[in-house]
This record gives C-alpha cells, sequence and structure tokens, in this order.
C-alpha cells in the first residue's frame, strides 16, 4: 500500500525544477565550470581609520566628497565631509545616492556622536534606507535604552537585533548588510517579501529577518510596488551622526 501511495506521489507531484544555483547545469566538480572572478577582499577598518573596500565593489564615499549622494530635492547633498567623514547637517533632510541599487552586499561605518546628547530615540538617531523604504535603525545604544525594534541593529519598528552588539559614542562601528528586496508581479502583487541578514560590528544582528513592509513610525505600512531598484538613503534625525567608507556590491539575480 505504501509503495503505491509512493507513486502516485511520484506522479501527482508538480514537475518543480531545482533552484537554478548551477547543481542541476554542471557535473560534479566539472572543470569546465566557469570560475568565480578573483577580487582582492575588503580589508578592515580600525579606529582611527577606516577600512578598504573589495576591489569590484562601487564606492558610494571614500573620504572626499558627496559627489554621489543628492539631496531629498535632487540637489547637490548638503551634508558636510568632515576629517574624511559624513556628518549629517540637522534639517537639511535625508541624502540619497543618485545610482539605485537592488539586492545587494552593502557596507557602511557609522560613529554617535560624543559625548552624548539627549536620549532613547533622541540620542544618536540616523538610519539607512534599503531602496529609499526600509530603515536599518542607527541610534546610540550604548546604555541607552529605547524600544527594542527602534535600537540600533533593528528593522525600524518590526524587528529589534539579536543582541546589542553597540560600541561607546565616539568609536567606529560596522553595519555589514546583505539585501533582498520584494518582488512584485506585473498586476502588482507581491511575489516575495524583502529579507535582510545585518552583522554589526562583526555579530550577527539580523539573521535572514522577514520585512512587512516599508518601515515607519507607529505603523506597519503593506508593500506597494516599486522598482527592482532603488536609491540608498541616509536618515537625517537632527542629530549629526557620521559614517564613513560606504560601499555596495551588487548581487546578480
Ligand atoms: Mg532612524
Amino acid at each position: 500500500m505504501r509503495n503505491i501511495l509512493f507513486a502516485c506521489f511520484v506522479l501527482l507531484a508538480p514537475n518543480v525544477p531545482a533552484a537554478d544555483s548551477g547543481l542541476t547545469r554542471w557535473k560534479i566538480s566539472d572543470r569546465s565550470r566557469p570560475l568565480p572572478p578573483v577580487i582582492t577582499p575588503a580589508t578592515p577598518g580600525t579606529q582611527p581609520s577606516p577600512g578598504k573596500a573589495p576591489s569590484d565593489a562601487v564606492v558610494l564615499f571614500n573620504g572626499a566628497d558627496l559627489s554621489k549622494w543628492l539631496d531629498n530635492k535632487g540637489g547637490p547633498a548638503r551634508w558636510k565631509v568632515v576629517d574624511g567623514a559624513i556628518v549629517v547637517a540637522p534639517g537639511t533632510g535625508d541624502i540619497h545616492t543618485a545610482q539605485s541599487f537592488g539586492d545587494c552586499q552593502l557596507h557602511v561605518e557609522w560613529a554617535e556622536p560624543d559625548p552624548p546628547h539627549g536620549k532613547d530615540q533622541g540620542r544618536g538617531n540616523s538610519g539607512v534606507y534599503l531602496m529609499s523604504l526600509y530603515e536599518l535603525q542607527v541610534l546610540d545604544s550604548y546604555e541607552n535604552t529605547t524600544y527594542a525594534d527602534g535600537q540600533a541593529g533593528a528593522v525600524y519598528a518590526q524587528t529589534p537585533p539579536l543582541v546589542n552588539a553597540c560600541l561607546p559614542p565616539g568609536q567606529w562601528q560596522t553595519y555589514d548588510i546583505v539585501w533582498h528586496g520584494p518582488r512584485f508581479a506585473p498586476d502588482a502583487k507581491l511575489l516575495r517579501p524583502a529579507h535582510i541578514t545585518v552583522l554589526q560590528n562583526g555579530v550577527l544582528v539580523q539573521d535572514n529577518t522577514e520585512l512587512t513592509g516599508p518601515t515607519d513610525y507607529m505603523k506597519r505600512p503593506p508593500y506597494k510596488p516599486h522598482a527592482e531598484k532603488m536609491p540608498l538613503l541616509l536618515q537625517d534625525h537632527d542629530q549629526p551622526v557620521r559614517f564613513r567608507n560606504i560601499w555596495i556590491r551588487e548581487i546578480p539575480d
């Protein structure tokens, strides 16, 4: 009986192809399979010095100027560059990249004002917005309590970080992000939600976390269809947070 049931299952099972990772196209250890490109990997930063981008990355800020960034009206970004770092100029608005990106690996280094000012959400608040819509929170969460899904490393107002891996204000911190954006069908139906993985200072804080939709204050709005590539955005939350060594590598489809 079990054999009959199994045979029925095999006959009726949909013909689902394996995920196209090449496993079906290449023989095991096939020497004609194309080799991955050779790159020079990134080097880690130290407290005084930024790290170096890998050789195949798009460098969005290398310490010199804001030429890759625009303000929220599409004009030149009005944040400052001081001692090799971008500093939020409070009140000038968010800045975003001129170039658009979809699925990507993103590296950002950031430092909180020292000495710290304010408390809760008012201490060193900024944000890294993937595709201009989905915020990975930047906040001084070192000995500064706020709501769990609003602290540094949180997908804002959705998912707290797995741990609080923050360094003290003034010290350079890193986000290493793997981002897979949402996909929409031509009829606007959501085919796939966005997912994010984040290492903060080398520690896993988001593990392939699914997003419910765009991030917002006290809201979880649903997904709305948008392009597969959108600018990366940094948030002006009225506090002089610093950024440096920002680079991105697009993940091919
Ligand atoms: Mg923020």
